[in-house]
C-alpha cells in the first residue's frame, strides 16, 4: 500500500467524513487512489494500531512537517526555496546525513536566497496549511548551514 493511501484511507475512516480531497500530480498518482476508495473499506483494527505506532514514532523527531506543498512560496519577497531548505535540514535532523544535508541546502540556496535572507514577513506563515513556524526554522537552518 502507498503511503498517501494510508493517509486517504485514515481520513476516510473517521466518523461524520463524506468527502476526501487528495492532491494528485500525475495520472498513477490518480489510479492509486482510485484502486483503494472504489470499493472503500474502512482501517481495520491492526491498520490503526499500525498507524498510531507510527504516529508514536514519528511524534518523537524532530523533523520539520513539510508536506512540500509549496503554498508558502508564491508571495515570498525574497523567492526562498523553503521547502527544498526544509528537506535538506530534514536530512539533519532525521539522519543525521550531515554532508547529504550541506549539499542539499547549497543546491536549494544556489539560484536564489539563503535562509538568513528571510525578512521576516511571515506571509509564508499564513500560507501554510502545516502551521509551521517558517522563520522560527529558517533561522536555524541558517544556522545549521553558516
Ligand atoms: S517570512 Fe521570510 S520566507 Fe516567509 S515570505 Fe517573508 S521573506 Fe519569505
Ligand atoms: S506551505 Fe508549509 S508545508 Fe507547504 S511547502 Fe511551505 S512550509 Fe512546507
Amino acid at each position: 500500500m502507498s503511503c498517501a493511501s494510508w493517509a486517504i484511507r485514515f481520513v476516510a475512516s473517521l466518523d461524520g467524513i463524506i468527502t476526501v480531497l487528495s492532491g494528485m500530480s500525475n495520472i498513477g498518482q490518480m489510479k492509486d487512489n482510485i484502486s483503494y476508495m472504489k470499493d472503500f473499506q474502512p482501517l481495520n483494527g491492526e491498520e490503526q494500531s499500525i498507524i498510531r505506532e507510527a504516529q508514536r514514532i514519528l511524534g518523537k523527531s524532530s523533523t520539520i512537517p513539510c508536506t512540500a506543498c509549496h503554498y508558502c512560496m508564491d508571495g515570498c519577497p525574497k523567492q526562498i526555496k523553503i521547502p527544498d531548505i526544509f528537506s535538506a535540514m530534514n536530512k539533519q535532523l532525521g539522519n543525521g546525513q550531515t554532508e547529504e544535508a550541506r549539499a542539499a541546502y547549497e543546491a536549494a540556496v544556489s539560484a536564489g536566497s539563503r535562509a538568513s535572507d528571510c525578512i521576516v514577513c511571515r506571509q509564508c506563515e499564513r500560507a501554510c496549511p502545516q502551521h509551521i513556524k517558517i522563520t522560527d526554522e529558517l533561522k536555524r537552518a541558517a544556522e545549521l548551514f553558516k
